[in-house]
């Protein structure tokens, strides 16, 4: 009778190990898998392994036995970590969310791990609300506005004086949005550096990102609004100054014109390693705290 698999185990390729049978037209996994659960991807130098056979049932092995390299491991299946958190959705987007962000993100803030809490605030009142809010609290809080000419440009009052100083009273950073490339601050968009490059993982090829921004931007707020991708920006700037650190679990808020609507724990990063080669500095939307179920966005 076949040997049984543990059911928390699985098997795995040693990608240290393996080198690809280099020296053989056919690597030997792929040969002695009855299966064909294990294949070299056509377009890259990576095995695939897709072995539906170990997970609980008899299992043949033969790959593990015919690699040359040991490459082909079994490993313990470690038991889930589970933190079961709830989400606040919200009907519709808007101002009058702001409290209930305020409180979510309080709670939050509470269990210790958050370095920052960044906020798009223009106008400084939800900023105001919130260093209030967590005036107790030992976390950073960043308030990215709009740049002064954005605001003379539309022909509305950019943060005033008074409410910055108010909120540096309170400890608030006030920082005005880190735009990379001025001549395009208009669209709205994330603004990459034209430099940056999108790193592909799976064949290891980079792009440049110029027309990426632009579908991050909208992935963004098809996910969670115009909220969430204000957040992201709001995080990038607040990387750029200084004030945060590539790899710290942030809260990015902000709403969807006016007051804050959504609420997240994000991995910060800068536009030019969030898609890059180092997974420890990609971004992350790590979890979603609040946000409107139904979408408001301008444009
Ligand atoms: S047989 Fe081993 S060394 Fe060869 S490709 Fe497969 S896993 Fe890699
Ligand atoms: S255990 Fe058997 S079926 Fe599974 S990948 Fe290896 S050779 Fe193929």
């Amino acid at each position: 009778m076949a040997e049984k698999a543990d059911p928390q185990s699985r098997l795995m390729i040693n990608q240290d190990r393996c080198d690809r049978c280099a020296s053989r037209a056919v690597p030997v996994c792929n040969e002695v898998c009855p299966h064909g659960a294990i294949y070299p991807d056509a377009n890259s130098n990576y095995i695939w392994m897709d072995c539906d056979l170990f997970y609980g049932r008899e299992t043949c092995r033969k790959c593990v036995d015919a690699c040359p390299q040991q490459a082909i491991e079994i490993q313990k299946v470690p038991s889930p970590k589970i933190k079961e958190r709830s989400i606040t959705y919200f009907e519709t987007a808007g101002i009058q969310n702001t409290e209930r962000v305020i409180d979510v993100i309080s709670n939050r803030v509470a269990e210790g791990d958050i370095k920052a809490v960044v906020v798009a605030s223009c106008s400084g009142s939800s900023a105001l609300l919130l260093a209030k809010a967590l005036e107790d609290c030992s976390v950073k809080i960043v308030n990215v506005s709009l740049p002064k000419k954005v605001w003379e440009a539309i022909g509305s009052r950019p943060l005033s004086e008074e409410m910055a100083q108010r909120l540096t009273e309170l400890g608030v950073i006030c920082r005005e949005q880190h735009y990379l490339d001025t001549q395009t601050w208009a669209s709205g968009y994330v603004n990459f550096p034209k430099k940056s490059l999108f790193h592909d993982w799976q064949i290891g090829k980079e792009y440049k990102v110029e027309h990426i921004e632009k579908i991050l931007n909208e992935t963004l707020i098809h996910i969670g609004g115009m909220g969430l991708k204000t957040a992201v920006e709001c995080m990038f700037s607040a990387v750029v100054y200084g004030d945060v650190a590539v790899g710290e679990n942030v809260i990015g808020t902000a709403g969807s014109g006016w007051g804050l609507d959504m609420a997240a724990v994000i991995r910060a990063t800068t536009p030019e390693k969030c898609f890059g080669k180092k997974p420890s500095e990609r971004l992350e939307i790590r979890e979603i705290l609040a946000m409107p179920i139904k979408k408001h966005r301008w444009g």
